[in-house]
């Protein structure tokens, strides 16, 4: 009985071809909802860290002190976490899956360009006129 199921499995496989790709040499397909990789606008992240102490596999390092946002790539499993705290919304998730790096680049270091808007002064007070 094992090997009739097995037979069919296989002739069912011949006709409808493999499940998988040949990913990267095909490219993979994307979808709206794909977890490829994070990315950050700079220009809008406010270095307070939610981001960092919300992630699971303890990718993210935000050093408020230097204005840097690093992520571990290799640590990064996509989860979307950071994505869904960010304050700010500056962390979005791409559907381009990431290409392929090595120990050496495993790590990205964004600096952080955010400036705080000055806090506009009272207005003076005319009654002292
Ligand atoms: S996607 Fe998940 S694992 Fe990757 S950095 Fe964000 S919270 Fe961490
Ligand atoms: S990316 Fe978002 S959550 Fe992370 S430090 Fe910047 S503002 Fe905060």
């Amino acid at each position: 009985m094992a090997y009739f199921e097995m037979a069919k499995t296989v002739v069912k496989s011949l006709i409808n071809g493999p499940s998988t790709i040949r990913y990267p040499a095909e490219p993979a397909k994307e979808y709206p909802i794909s977890r490829g990789h994070v990315t950050i606008d700079p220009a809008r992240c406010i270095s307070c860290g939610m981001c960092m102490r919300k992630c699971p596999a303890d990718a993210i390092c935000v050093k408020r002190d230097e204005k840097l946002w690093e992520i571990d790539l290799f640590k990064c499993h996509v989860c979307n976490c950071c994505v869904e705290v960010c304050p700010v919304h500056c962390l979005e998730m791409d559907t381009d899956y990431r290409p392929a790096f090595s120990k050496h680049d495993g790590v990205k270091v964004v600096k952080i360009t955010y400036v705080k808007p000055e806090k506009k002064k009272p207005a003076e007070d005319k009654s002292e006129k």
